[in-house]
């Protein structure tokens, strides 16, 4: 199911439409503020991201805005004001849609689907992923580098879908936790840094290249 990140510091409000989105079965996780909500938007590998603007620490456009320096997961701005300015700066700086508060949570959750129908569009568009002569066809099952072919086993072929779907991204160890093994499971997180080893050793050693990387302290990222 879909990831979404409420970033909202009216707790009470981004409890609610926590509870609404898990009866709809969307996985959900709150941020408070603006520098969290940054933090985890930049590592939460996410679908969607609701993000009000009047937030402290750093107000949700300028959230957006540095957001926008690495990745691209679809936004819905939250506004209680109703301010043009703010809807027409954050549309420019790439948010998908917005809300003015108060909202119906009926159109909120339309206008949810609708955002994450566009991506899905998106997605099924391009099931090429690539980094550098790192290519990857979803459709085929096939991985190659620079032409030559590489075996995979099945959790690293998922591991590097997701590394390479969120190139340049850098994602916690927990996060590929979720995405590759699921919530379920129950085993060492180290097994991201073992399979990480996995990949390493068929793609980076194997070619001389230095693809998937560390970020000490954060997670690893693939990017040229
Ligand atoms: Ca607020």
């Amino acid at each position: 199911m879909p990831r979404i990140l409420i970033v909202e510091d009216e707790e009470k409000l981004a409890r609610f439409v926590e509870l609404e989105l898990k009866h709809e079965g969307y996985t959900v996780d709150k941020a408070f503020d603006g520098r969290d909500g940054l933090e985890k938007m930049e590592t939460g590998g996410y679908d969607l991201v609701l993000l009000d603007i009047m937030l402290p620490g750093l107000n949700g456009l300028e959230v957006l805005r540095r957001a926008r320096r690495t990745v691209d997961t679809p936004v819905i701005m939250l506004t209680a004001r109703d301010s043009v300015m703010d809807k027409v700066t954050g549309l420019d700086m790439g948010a998908e849609d917005y809300m003015t508060k108060p909202f119906e949570i009926e159109e909120l959750l339309a206008r949810i689907r609708a955002a994450l129908r566009k991506t899905e569009r998106r997605a099924a568009e391009s099931k090429q992923l690539a980094c550098g002569a790192l290519i990857m066809d979803v459709d085929r099952h096939t991985v190659s580098y620079d032409g030559h072919a590489v075996e995979l086993t099945q959790r690293e072929f998922d591991l590097l879908r997701v590394l390479l779907e969120n190139k340049g991204i850098v994602l916690s160890r927990s996060t590929l936790m979720e995405r590759v093994w699921g919530y379920d499971y129950m085993g060492e997180t180290n097994i991201v840094d073992v399979y990480v080893r996995y990949l390493r050793g068929k793609i980076d050693d194997a070619f001389g290249v230095k693809l998937v990387q560390t970020v000490r302290g954060v997670g690893y990222v693939i990017r040229e």
